[in-house]
């Protein structure tokens, strides 16, 4: 099949804003498709080569991919990276500079999707002395024969930066309308069709597999697909309670557990392997050598999938540390070691969703939880279960929350004794709870050009807080998501007037905008001026009313940040 039956596809799709027309674009290219070609055309239209739970991954940042492309087209590494800045996104500087490329090509043939797929696999596997160059080789050899779209687009897989659009949801209809929907379905048979795409994809995460089996075995094979040691489910989430008092009136006795904050994690154990996975299912075993020896040790079946929450804990306080720490472990690839000495963590278990051989997804939370109790071996301040009381006192329920928020915790979870497993969503059974934080007035004096269809917007800005005595603005945090489009484009008319120096795409701005900020938590911080940073900032709305001059002072951070957590 060639790459550029695929490379019109992604044309299409970018052009095509609807969901609907998406789906249709997709079930036509999939109808079309061989079926041994299917599998590899359907992740490379998510953007991937290997899985999202893969561990294998590609390895090549920009700075790499513009030497690369200056190897295959002949422009300097300069041209190339003005060219990126732009348009803010190095695939289409790539088509351009392979639509006039410098070099001329003595050999060139016709990519093919295996071709694509095959060299962009490899790459994961390239290690040790002069893998960089290696690595470039193959990159170099797939642009040199590339046509400029096809460029585009080889160069945005390997950067992981797609930008056609298509989620979860319109893969899952995409397959659903290629080889399930038959016409003269009711509404109901189309969506039990779709439903049994989604069941798959919950249990299987990953629609290379799916789109094969739909095609060859249809919906009961599709009803048919096993829990497998080593690929991840997707997790269960909670919803927000309106309060404890209305949870216990609609299910009287409950069991509630602390929220920890930390990491949502999914522990695999087939006998002597241990695979961990975060809550977007990502890989991150070689990241914890530490969690997967304390599971080893303490995880007593032959064969479960568990579920609970990862935080660090300062080694000698035993208190737990702030996320951040926390996620520095998640990113980081090299010296782990050092790292598991720095940062120890500690794993609270909630769940049991597999046991030797058995799903427990449709048990009762509270017989899963019985079972889990009798497969866990607690290990103090590495492997505990998650703090529980099963009860329909208010009173007691405060109390525990109340403990939990001194113990540096964000909350409860409240949880429906009877409620079965239900992947992948925010549906009844889980409930949550955490103390309201106050919002914060504060300037923006700085900003980031966007890339990509965000290319002419300021997509990020920088938040600051007031010394009243000196009256510099010190910056607090950045905020860039919770945003719709309507505010980006709003917030770029009103800041661009204020610009006072550029720098790439980094804004100095004059500080005249005071926004209202909601955020998840205050954090102490070197990394800001002020000594604290906002985590998760979003925005609430635009003070019209106030000046610069009346935002909130240092002071008012420091003072949320000493009461924040405390039960109002
Ligand atoms: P949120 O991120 O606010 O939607 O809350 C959901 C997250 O809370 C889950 O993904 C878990 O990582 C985390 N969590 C912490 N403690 C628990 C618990 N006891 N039960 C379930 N989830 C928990």
């Amino acid at each position: 099949m060639k790459y550029s039956i695929l490379v019109d596809t992604y044309e299409k799709l970018e052009k095509t804003p609807s969901k609907l027309g998406k789906r249709d674009i997709l079930s036509e290219l999939f109808l079309k498709t061989p079926s041994k070609k299917l599998p590899r055309v359907v992740l490379l239209i998510m953007g991937r080569v290997f899985p999202s739970y893969s561990e294998h991954e590609l390895g090549i940042a920009n700075q790499m991919m513009m030497k690369t492309v200056s190897k295959a087209t002949g422009f300097s590494s300069g041209d190339i990276e003005k060219k990126f800045k732009e348009r803010g996104d190095l695939g289409l500087a790539t088509e351009e500079c392979v639509k006039s490329r410098k070099q001329k090509i003595l050999f060139k043939k016709e990519l093919t999707v295996d071709n694509v797929f095959e060299n962009l696999h490899r790459l994961a596997f390239i290690t040790g002395v002069g893998s960089q160059e290696r690595k470039l080789n193959l990159i170099t050899e797939l642009l040199t024969s590339a046509k400029p779209k096809e460029a585009r687009y080889i160069v945005r897989t390997i950067l992981q930066e797609l930008r056609i659009g298509v989620a979860e949801g319109i893969m899952r209809d995409a397959i659903g309308k290629a080889f399930l929907i038959k016409e003269g379905m009711t509404k109901e048979e189309k969506n039990e069709m779709i439903e049994a795409v989604e069941y798959a994809w919950n249990i299987m995460s990953d629609f290379g597999e799916i789109v094969k089996i739909a095609r060859e075995k249809g919906i009961v094979g599709l009803g048919k697909v096993k829990i497998r040691l080593g690929k991840p489910i997707r997790v269960m989430l909670g919803e927000k309670a309106e309060s404890i008092d209305e949870v216990i009136k609609n299910f009287g006795k409950i069991a509630v557990e602390y929220k920890y904050d930390g990491m949502r994690t999914q522990i695999h154990k087939k006998d002597d392997r241990i695979w961990v996975y975060t809550r977007r299912l990502e890989n991150v075993t070689n990241q914890f050598p530490d969690l997967v020896d304390v599971c080893k040790k303490g995880l007593k079946s032959r064969e479960c999938i568990v579920e609970g929450e990862v935080f660090g804990i300062n080694p000698k306080t035993k208190l737990p540390l702030p996320f951040q720490l926390l996620s520095q472990r998640i990113r980081r690839k090299y010296d782990i070691g050092k790292m598991v000495k720095e940062i120890p963590v500690k794993l609270h278990l909630f769940d049991i969703v597999y046991l030797d051989g058995k799903p427990l997804f449709n048990k009762k939370f509270i017989d899963r939880r019985k079972i889990l109790e009798t497969k866990v071996k607690i290990i103090p301040n590495k492997l505990e279960l998650a703090k529980q009381l099963v009860t329909d006192d208010i009173k007691k329920i405060q109390k525990f929350y109340k403990k939990a928020l001194a113990a540096r915790q964000e909350g409860l979870f409240l949880k429906v004794l009877d409620s079965k497993y239900v992947f992948g969503r925010r549906v009844g059974g889980w409930y949550k709870i955490k103390p309201i934080m106050e919002t914060l007035d504060l300037v923006i004096v700085g900003g980031t050009w966007g890339i990509g269809s965000r290319v002419n917007w300021l997509s990020s800005y920088v938040l600051a807080c007031r010394n009243p005595d000196t009256g510099k603005f010190l910056p607090c945090g950045m905020m860039g998501t919770g945003l719709t489009e309507e505010q980006f484009k709003l917030m770029t008319d009103i800041l661009k007037g204020l610009i006072l120096k550029e720098k790439g795409r980094r804004v100095v701005l004059k500080p005249k905008i005071v926004v209202e900020v909601a955020y998840q938590e205050i954090q102490k911080s070197s990394k800001y001026e002020s000594g604290y940073a906002l985590r998760f900032p979003r925005l609430i709305g635009i003070r019209e009313d106030k000046g610069s001059n009346e935002a909130d002072t240092v002071k008012r951070v420091s003072d949320l940040f000493k009461t924040q957590g405390k039960v109002q």
